[in-house]
């Protein structure tokens, strides 16, 4: 028999965060217990339009939420600078975080992996929980290795906080790790206009779209002698990320460490 594993979620009041409450409630082995929103605190989940009818008490406050209920994983989908604090108020309570929310810096991965560590405790972060944008990465890491002239447009909608999005980060990670470093463009080239050519990662450019009507968009373009290649991922809906949230809720129960990127824990 599958054990039930019991969930909080912060940011349940957000856009990811009330689809993830929609996933977690409709997962027969998994249970919610509590919902974390600065809104709504003591009022029961079913008592908010939109929210499944379940009897889950609403916290504005993550550290009575672990207090007063069991849980053994939290999924956080706030921003980078509350779900940082969050991960370490998990930690404290021997709870395991996986994480969606994105724009935390290398050093804040860094110093979480030792917290994990110590602890002995799983945790997933993953800035993209959608199986077609972890392929758009690794795809992208294959092609780079032949083609390494690279520019990454991420296009997101005009809510979001950071940029460019941990997706856009992470690929031009993931392509680092195979690409000859190499200052692209003429090197002669001026920027008449500020921001023109986009942030600068080891010599590759991302550029970051804001507008309404879009959700989650990259187009990684490569450029060789006498041609180009465009790998473009859309998640069109939210609903996207949700297999992913939920197979890193499973897996982070067997880890005992911190895992960065969800093409980690899929094999
Ligand atoms: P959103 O709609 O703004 O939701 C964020 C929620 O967090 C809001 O309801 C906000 O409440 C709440 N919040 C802020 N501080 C909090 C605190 N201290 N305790 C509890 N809740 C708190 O944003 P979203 O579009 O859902 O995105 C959330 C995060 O997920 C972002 O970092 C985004 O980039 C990321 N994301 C990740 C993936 C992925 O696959 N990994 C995919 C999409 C988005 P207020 O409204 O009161 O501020």
């Amino acid at each position: 028999m599958t054990q039930t594993i019991k969930v909080a979620i912060t940011g349940a009041g957000g856009k990811m965060g009330q689809e993830a409450v929609r996933m977690v409630t409709s997962t027969p082995h998994f249970q919610l217990v509590a919902a974390i929103d600065m809104h709504n605190d003591g009022k029961l989940l079913s008592e908010i339009e939109g929210m499944p009818n379940v009897e889950v008490r609403m916290y504005n406050d993550l550290h009575k939420a672990l207090t007063e209920n069991e849980v053994d994983v939290l999924i956080d989908l706030t921003n980078p600078k509350v779900g940082r604090k969050h991960m370490e108020i998990a930690f404290e309570h021997g709870v395991r975080p996986v994480v969606g929310t994105t724009g935390f810096s290398e050093t804040d991965v860094r110093e979480l992996s030792q917290m994990a560590e110590e602890k002995g405790l799983g945790a997933i972060i993953a800035p993209n929980f959608a199986i077609g944008a972890i392929l758009m990465m690794k795809f992208s890491q294959m092609a780079a290795r032949y083609l390494p002239d690279v520019e990454i447009i991420e296009m997101h909608h005009d809510r979001k906080l950071d940029a460019p999005s941990g997706t856009a980060v992470k690929t031009a990670q993931m392509i680092s790790e195979v690409r000859e470093p190499k200052q692209q463009g003429n090197p002669e080239e001026k920027e008449e206009l500020q921001g023109a050519k986009g942030a600068e990662y080891e010599g590759m450019r991302i550029h970051s779209v804001r507008l309404p009507g879009l959700v989650a968009h990259q187009e990684v373009l490569f450029g060789g002698i006498g041609q180009t290649l465009t790998i473009r991922h859309d998640s069109i809906d939210r609903t996207s990320f949700m297999p992913g949230i939920r197979l890193a809720v499973e897996t982070v129960m067997k880890l005992d460490l911190l895992v960065y990127g969800l093409e980690n824990i899929i094999e």
